[in-house]
């Protein structure tokens, strides 16, 4: 009480010369992120998925783009507080949860880390060990989703909003109309999980964690809070924005690695390829990309290629991480990285 009674306020004027700064310090990226919106927005070729009927409603003009450091410095255009369903980018996070609760022996005796080169809803199961390929593709998801704790429905589905809350930094909630939707159209989901019953991958409580499954797929978030959360991850686990700690850092590596080599369904290859940083994209149009130890990234733009990626947000990550050279392993890279760009306006404005 005495500590807070005797903090002194910066005087006003002080307060503006800091936040000036703290504006200049993301100047230069808000133009890149500017442009690079202007340029792409004018894109409108893809498709929006309509196999989950309330999908389809979405605007194909939206593009939304943020960026988070880890120090909690954002820089954002266009539509980036447009709500969109977070989908199939749910599923490191609940690969997390189930980490977190169970250890990575029990988790990967259940599902495996390996990337399949299919679509994301394919029926197949590992034949040998009768496991879902990876938790990043449907049938492995249904099998996270049933590694999510709680000692019943309600419960489970307070400590997956709860968590999800955590990563973004403010309550979360599902949207019902997308969930509604996805529970009645999501026979092949649900032909899945009766699958993996079958081989004891999930548990009896199985009908519940498909449940879930749709709960996760149905949260409402925007590119800001992907961004929040990719950040969150490239900063070993603990919010920026709140300084919450959404999962232990030990188990950030293995959410990485899985979202490098299998995030971005059958392109995950060319991406890993290309871009170099681990990400997760959904079909509504979402992508998250962590830049470890630098910044999260939050794409939405509902326009889908064939392989059901973001076009306009796949278009921006190649242009980012070709500009900054932010791929994982990028050696001896020339032009102006984005921390360096970041440390030298910061550095520039703090002597003006
Ligand atoms: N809820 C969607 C489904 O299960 C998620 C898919 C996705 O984003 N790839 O079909």
């Amino acid at each position: 009480m005495e500590r807070q009674g005797n903090v002194t306020q910066p005087p006003e004027n002080e307060m503006d010369k800091l936040l000036g700064q703290m504006k200049s310090a993301t100047s230069r990226l808000r133009e890149v992120l500017r442009d690079l919106h202007d340029r792409l927005v004018t894109r409108l070729d893809g498709h929006i998925a309509d196999y989950i009927p309330e999908l389809a409603t979405a605007n194909p003009q939206h593009f939304g783009i943020t960026l988070c450091t880890i120090d909690g410095q954002i820089v954002e255009a266009g539509d980036y507080l447009q709500q969109f369903t977070i989908q199939s980018v749910s599923k490191p996070f609940v690969f997390g949860m189930a980490l977190e609760e169970h250890g990575v022996d029990h988790v990967l005796s259940k599902v495996g880390v390996e990337p399949t080169g299919e679509a994301f809803n394919s029926i197949v199961l590992d034949e040998a060990s009768n496991r879902p390929f990876n938790p990043m593709v449907n049938a492995g998801a249904i099998a996270t989703a049933d590694l999510i704790p709680g000692k019943d429905y309600p419960e489970r589905v307070k400590n997956l909003l709860q968590t999800f809350s955590n990563y973004c930094g403010r309550p979360v909630h599902v949207d019902n109309a997308v969930f509604m939707s996805e529970r009645l159209t999501g026979h092949r989901n649900r032909a899945m999980a009766h699958l993996m019953r079958n081989f004891g991958m999930v548990s009896d409580r199985f009908e519940d964690s498909l449940e879930l499954y749709f709960q996760q797929c149905s949260i409402a978030v925007t590119a800001h809070d992907l961004a929040v959360m990719g950040a969150t991850l490239a900063r070993g686990g603990v919010n920026p924005l709140t300084n919450v700690k959404a999962i232990s850092a030990a188990n950030v590596k293995y959410l990485l690695s899985a979202m490098l080599t299998c995030g971005m369904y059958d392109f995950a290859g060319e991406w890993a390829f290309r871009v170099g940083l681990p990400a997760k994209s959904g079909v509504a149009g979402g992508i998250v990309v962590v830049i470890p130890g630098v910044a999260g990234i939050g794409l939405y733009s509902p326009l889908l290629d064939s392989k059901g990626n973001s076009i306009r947000g796949v278009e921006a990550c190649l242009e980012l991480s070709k500009r900054f050279g932010l791929h994982a392993f990028e050696q001896g890279f020339e032009g102006p990285t984005l921390r360096s760009q970041l440390q030298s306006s910061r550095g520039r404005h703090s002597q003006s």
